[in-house]
């Protein structure tokens, strides 16, 4: 079965969400495909907040957000993209809000903004610690008022083309079981991350990467993927994030002997430093002997109990039931845990990418305003920003293109059906759980913090152990139609595999030390011959990779030493 809009959609999270608004608003036939419930999407955990320099608790600007952007990217952001971002955040902040988006408040009635990791001024606005929760509600009823069409529960296999030209997108129906194609002039992912590749992670369990996969397998460039992001404060028992909001009210972090340790590492910044260097900082503490259990100690309990219950109720709840620690009067037990992809499918600062119909916005997204190193808070705003200019673009660029040929779907219908009976079929072999075990053992050992080539040379043959194996076949017990999890789950672990080892192959390829990644065997930033982006591709034929450079863009801002 095929249907036809002008624009599909790949992701209901805020970005995907802000783009189908965006398009809608073009006066396109605009559709939403997602396999989870919009509402059920990742961005409904983030916490903390979202940058915009509205200067209502300090003096700020958006050239000085651009300038903070830049310096936490460890100078590997694309300057224009940057600037863009942080000039028309606060356009869009203030259209959240007339949107119905009730942000937490000042005495006198201006959006609160709390200070954030590596940010000049107090630049943080937020609900409490609910922030992506309120943001996500508020844009599913935009949705809804926009008549959008939403494709809900429907699992993107793989993306229709028509030669070099996307199409539209191939889908297995998860409540009726099927296969069932999106025909579209122009689709936008907005699939989101790829944390579950590690362990410990503060990823929900979906965010596997599917979009960049399914982009990457079409020949789309993926930029800069050894830039995972490590958070400073996520939980042992299970990777829960306690947020940076809680550092931003005043928290501070402690090793064994009851020391501010960050003032070591970052004298200025302490606590507020940008995560790259607080999470290393807390990795040296431990490994050498002043960490507690494994972890370092978050201690909020100077706050006192109004301030913990007013403005991070959730942390401490979260603290509660994970940690079993009650934050008003013992400090947290806290370690860095894999959070965010700053690489992504390569785009333009309007959400395209090189394939002719093809667009991408949000974490699936590199376009690249994080670099080497995201700022707490930039990245609900790349969401909103980007996934505005996407939706837009996608819209307009629909309008000129030719309709779709239904028929022009029917073949990639075909292989994604055979390709779902071919491990319906499979008898013997590893179940895809056990492959995702090994593989995120082997990237936290090995692509973590601190990286060498030694670690990742390991981790990058351990991947491809494990998608040998994985080719050879995968055990799907379920062989139903409705709510097939473990045939999705089948599917995402072979988008974890090839994302994984485009990340290890391109972290043995960068031979310096930058933002999070952080090798010591290549200890210093080496602006001579690195200060450029790594792009790995293959083509739809051959999974071999190649991985080359691209010049970063600059504008204003030449590389100077970065210290906080
Ligand atoms: C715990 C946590 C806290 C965070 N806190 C903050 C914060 O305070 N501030 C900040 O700026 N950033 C924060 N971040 C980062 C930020 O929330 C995310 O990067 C951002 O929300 C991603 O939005 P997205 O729309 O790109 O993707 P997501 O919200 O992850 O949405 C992805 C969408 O794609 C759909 N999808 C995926 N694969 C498929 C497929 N194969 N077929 C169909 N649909 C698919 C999913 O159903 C979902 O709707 C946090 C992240 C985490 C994990």
């Amino acid at each position: 079965m095929v249907t036809q809009h002008d624009v599909v959609i790949v992701g209901a999270g805020l970005a995907g969400m802000r783009a189908a608004i965006e398009a809608a608003r073009g006066g396109v036939d605009v559709a939403v495909v997602s396999k989870l419930h919009p509402v059920r999407s990742h961005s409904g955990s983030a916490e903390g907040g979202i940058n915009v320099a509205l200067g209502n608790v300090a003096d700020d600007d958006p050239d000085i957000h651009t300038f903070d952007t830049i310096k936490g990217s460890d100078y590997l952001a694309d300057q224009d993209a940057a600037e863009i971002m942080c000039h028309e955040a606060i356009e869009d902040i203030i259209e959240l809000e007339h949107m119905g988006c009730y942000f937490s408040r000042l005495p006198n009635g201006r959006i609160a903004q709390r200070p954030f990791g590596a940010a000049g001024s107090p630049r943080t606005a937020f609900a409490a610690d609910i922030t992506g929760h309120v943001l996500l509600h508020v844009m599913y009823e935009q949705l809804l008022k926009h008549e959008v069409k939403v494709y809900e529960e429907y699992f993107a296999v793989d993306l229709a083309m028509d030669g070099e030209t996307c199409t539209g997108v191939v889908c297995w129906d998860l409540v009726n079981g099927g296969v069932k194609a999106v025909a579209a002039r122009s689709t936008v992912l907005a699939t989101g991350g790829m944390g579950r590749m590690f362990h410990g992670t503060t990823n929900a369990y979906a965010c596997t990467g599917d979009g960049m996969a399914m982009a990457f397998r079409a020949g789309a460039p993926l930029k800069d993927m050894e830039m995972m992001q490590f958070h400073p404060t996520t939980l042992k028992s299970n990777g829960v994030l306690i947020t940076e909001g809680c550092r931003g009210e005043g928290g501070y972090l402690r090793n064994s002997e009851g020391e501010r340790f960050m003032a070591k590492y970052a004298p200025n910044a302490l606590e507020l430093a940008s995560r790259d260097v607080v999470s290393r900082s807390e990795w040296t503490e431990i490994h050498e002997g002043r960490g507690v259990d494994g972890c370092v100690l978050l201690d909020l309990t100077h706050l006192g109990a109004d301030h913990i219950n007013r403005a991070l109720p959730g942390s401490r709840e979260l603290a509660l039931d994970h940690a079993g620690v009650d934050a008003i009067d013992d400090p947290i037990p806290v370690r860095p845990g894999a959070h965010y992809q700053m690489g992504g499918v390569a785009t333009d600062v309007w959400g395209r990418t090189p394939i002719e119909g093809l667009y991408a916005a949000g974490e699936v997204a590199c376009v690249s305003v994080h670099g080497a190193n995201r700022l707490g808070g930039n990245s609900l705003l790349e969401t909103v920003v980007y996934g505005r200019r996407t939706g837009a673009k996608a819209a307009e660029e629909a309008a000129e293109r030719r309709p779709v040929e239904a028929t022009r779907t029917a073949a990639g219908i075909d292989m994604v059906r055979q390709r779902v009976n071919r491990l319906l079929a499979t008898e013997s072999g590893p179940r895809s759980d056990e492959l995702r075990e090994a593989l995120a053992t082997t990237m936290y050992d090995n692509l973590g913090v601190f990286r060498d080539e030694a670690g990742m040379t390991q981790a990058v043959k351990d991947i491809a152990e494990l998608r040998a194996r994985y080719d050879e076949g995968v055990v799907v017990q379920d062989k139903g139609d409705v709510f097939n999890s473990d045939l999705t789950y089948a599917i995402e672990v072979g988008y974890l595999l090839e994302m994984a080892d485009t990340l290890a192959q391109c972290g043995v390829f960068r031979k310096e030390s930058r933002g999070a990644h952080s090798r010591t065997d290549f200890v210093e930033r080496d602006d001579e011959n690195w200060l450029c982006h790594t792009i790995v591709r293959r083509t739809p034929e051959d999974p071999e990779f190649t991985i080359e450079t691209a010049p970063v863009t600059i504008t204003k801002h030449q590389p100077k030493v970065r210290t906080y």
